[in-house]
């Protein structure tokens, strides 16, 4: 079940890619397998699945622990300072930088273990109040700011759109997205690439990707709906 899943979210990305004339290599899958348990993983890595997505610290270690070190971890919820020290060395990725602070304590953390992390910044580009990330109009100034910062490496944006019935009404948010990130790029800021847009789940992953999307973060649709599936605290990973 899971496998037929992941071929038919990885079918409908390769699809949405050749509607918008990309690769479909340049769209990477992540299993957002955040509540899940780990025999639910391994199908899921038995089905091909390297990259995993976590939005909270203990089950991302738990999980890290009990899964092939060949996986790549994406920590993709709202993180906590003082939680930092337990997963600069597990992830891959974070999704979720939205303050100068954080940024701070995870390049702390990281140079104490001789790591350099890579962030994305997250925003908040709907401006839903619920949600965390950014706005839009403060992302270049904190970009900048945390730049300098000699423990992580800034690689993009991420962000979290509307639960919406109709992804149409995303495509808005996934274009404003990239356009940010070009505006970003073409600052040439030391120590910050904006190579990866990190936008859409289960619900808009397709027309993310048609928007220029590298990773979806996808958990519904290949791990089936969550107990709380659509509370809000499960959305925003708290
Ligand atoms: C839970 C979650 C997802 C996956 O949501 P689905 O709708 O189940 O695909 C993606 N991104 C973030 C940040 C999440 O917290």
């Amino acid at each position: 079940m899971i496998k037929d899943n992941i071929i038919q979210v990885e079918n409908n990305i390769k699809n949405a890619c050749k509607r918008a004339g990309r690769k479909p290599e340049d769209v990477t899958l992540i299993a957002v397998s955040k509540t899940k348990p780990v025999s639910m993983l391994t199908q899921a890595y038995e089905s091909g699945c390297r990259h995993f997505g976590e939005n909270k610290v203990q089950e991302l270690v738990e999980k890290y622990e009990a899964m092939p070190k060949d996986i790549k971890w994406h920590m993709i919820g709202h993180l906590q300072r003082n939680k930092v020290k337990y997963i600069v060395d597990k992830v891959y990725l974070i999704h979720s930088v939205d303050s100068v602070r954080l940024a701070e304590e995870i390049s702390k953390e990281a140079l104490k273990k001789q790591l350099k992390v890579s962030v994305l910044v997250e925003v908040n580009v709907a401006e839903e109040e619920s949600k965390f990330g950014i706005s839009t109009k403060e992302a270049a100034d904190l970009i900048t700011e945390i730049s300098k910062f000699p423990g992580i490496s800034i690689k993009g944006l991420m962000t979290i759109a509307p639960y919406v019935e109709n992804a149409e009404e995303n495509r808005q948010y996934f274009m404003r997205l990239r356009q940010l990130s070009v505006d970003i790029m073409n600052k040439n800021i030391d120590n910050v690439s904006m190579d990866i847009l990190s936008m859409g789940m289960t619900g808009d992953y397709q027309t993310a990707v048609e928007e220029g999307a590298s990773y979806v973060r996808v958990g519904t649709g290949i791990f089936g709906e969550r107990e709380y599936s659509h509370s809000q605290a499960d959305r925003i990973g708290d």
